[in-house]
């Protein structure tokens, strides 16, 4: 038993995954709802979640959601459809919550209050702009303790500071990054109550987890230069604190921080574009963090046994989204055809034949790099096509274009209606007119589909029908030779 005899500590491994171990652990994921689900946050939530589900701990959903202005209650549920999109399933036994910040207003005021009352906060009557003109003034970054020594009670418009320390210095012990030393003199006595009354986000966040039973803080490493005055603020209401984990922030190309504004980060748009869940979570989690072997995909279970803290790197980890979209197609490649067409179905129009569609399927999952893409490309089958007249200049101003057309209309008015007897036919009608056959699908392709690209083209011909497929191929003739 470790000294005291207080199970949950032991100092001795403080800063490793384990060490408040002696416990179950509980770990939490505490959004701020604003109205989309940003990925970095997905990939905090799923760190948590897999050392949560690997250590036999808790998962603990926290909505932080004090700042009143902001909040909505659909976005909540935003957030647990998001998670759950993502396998973080609220009936999973590990799950527990949510819980909304916002319900526990009493318990902040009331820590605070015993903080003031044991001498460890006080109350300050500067207003902002005194303060800015006093460091001015007295050449110091920000507030230096002014109203520490005036036995301030509470008032209108007082706020209740926090005591930091004024020398030596809070070591947080991360799991990430190791020991991160702060000099407590650059501690500012940070405000706990607003001057109407109101707790502020580092006093909530700290009660919360300790009311909470919270044994592990792993969170985006933006929050790091609050640690120092949680982990104080943890001390001063007499626990021990958590396990901390930082993680490196998402950047973009130009390594900036991800944002909303510069950068697709609302995992509902990957959603709707056709991502698969899975590969969105494999990912996230193998950026900045490498499963052990060769390759890069891996599935949930190997990551849930292998991930750790340890081994995730401290360099910010750049959210690559062409890199996304090739993992998205493996994922898509790595499904049954039964599983495509199903996943599919959402974004496949009411007027398509399903069965159509279906034994398309395997064509197209090999070309698509999102579900989403996959029902726009046989379009045409189930309707008149607009035309692409960049595709019909390009194929249709060769000098053979209309006597391959005739050949072909001539062939398929007979010709066994499968893709082989149609390949081999047009391919005879090419050959015979000296036609290179790299182009020569382009008349063909540009006149059933209104476009250069597309999928195979003569199993497409087959679910288009013969009638269907001639009487477009006779109305490009015949534009031909108007
Ligand atoms: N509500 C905070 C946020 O969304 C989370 C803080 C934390 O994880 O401690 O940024």
């Amino acid at each position: 038993m470790p000294a005291g005899g207080d199970a949950r500590r032991s100092p001795g491994r403080a800063g490793s995954v384990t060490h408040l171990m002696d416990a179950a652990p509980r770990f939490r994921f505490a959004p701020s709802p604003t109205g989309y689900f940003h990925v970095g946050g997905a990939r905090t939530a799923l760190m948590n979640w897999a050392l949560a589900k690997r250590l036999g701990g808790r998962f603990v959903l926290r909505i932080e959601d004090t700042d009143e202005a902001r909040n909505r209650p659909e976005w909540v549920q935003g957030i647990i459809d998001a998670l759950a999109w993502i396998g973080i399933s609220a009936d999973d036994p590990t799950f527990e919550g949510p819980y909304f910040q916002s319900a526990n207003a009493e318990l902040h005021v009331a820590a605070a209050e015993r903080l003031y009352v044991e001498g460890k906060a006080y109350y300050c009557d500067m207003t902002p702009e005194e303060i800015q003109e006093r460091a001015k003034a007295e050449g110091v970054p920000g507030y230096a303790g002014w109203s520490r020594d005036k036995g301030l009670g509470p008032g209108p418009g007082r706020v209740l500071r926090f005591r930091t320390p004024d020398d030596g210095e809070t070591v947080v012990h991360d799991v990430v990054r190791g020991e991160v030393r702060f000099a407590n003199s650059t501690l500012e006595d940070f405000v706990l109550l607003r001057g109407n009354g109101k707790p502020m986000f580092l006093l909530a966040n700290v009660v919360d987890d300790i009311e909470m039973g919270i044994t592990h803080v792993l969170r985006a490493e933006e929050h790091l230069p609050n640690t120092p005055k949680q982990q104080l603020l943890w001390q001063a209401l007499g626990h021990e604190p958590p396990v901390w984990a930082h993680v490196p922030v998402l950047v973009n190309q130009q390594r900036k921080k991800l944002s909303k504004r510069r950068d697709k980060v609302a995992l509902e748009n990957y959603r709707e574009e056709g991502y698969l869940a899975a590969a969105m979570v494999n990912y996230l989690m193998t950026l900045g963090w490498s499963p052990k072997g060769d390759t890069e995909i891996v599935p949930w279970e190997v990551i849930e046994r292998e991930f750790r803290l340890e081994d995730v790197t401290h360099s910010p980890a750049f959210f690559d989204e062409r890199k996304l979209l090739a993992f998205n197609g493996e994922y898509i490649r790595a499904m049954s055809v039964e599983e495509f067409v199903a996943a599919c179905e959402p974004w496949i129009p009411p007027h398509y034949d399903r069965a159509v569609f279906a034994r398309m399927a395997p064509l197209l999952q090999t070309r698509v790099q999102t579900l989403a893409e996959a029902a726009p490309q046989i379009d045409f089958l189930f309707a008149e096509p607009a035309m692409d007249e960049a595709a019909w200049n390009k194929a249709m101003s060769q000098p053979w274009s209309a006597k391959l057309l005739d050949g072909v209309i001539e062939a398929y008015e007979s010709v066994p209606w499968e893709a082989e007897a149609l390949n081999e036919q047009w391919r005879r009608v090419a050959e015979a007119l000296d036609v290179k056959l790299r182009l020569a699908q382009g008349p063909v392709r540009v006149a059933v589909s209104g476009r250069m690209v597309g999928p195979p083209l003569f199993e497409s011909l087959v679910e288009l029908g013969r009638e269907e497929t001639l009487r477009r191929l006779r109305a490009a003739r015949a534009r031909l030779e108007g």
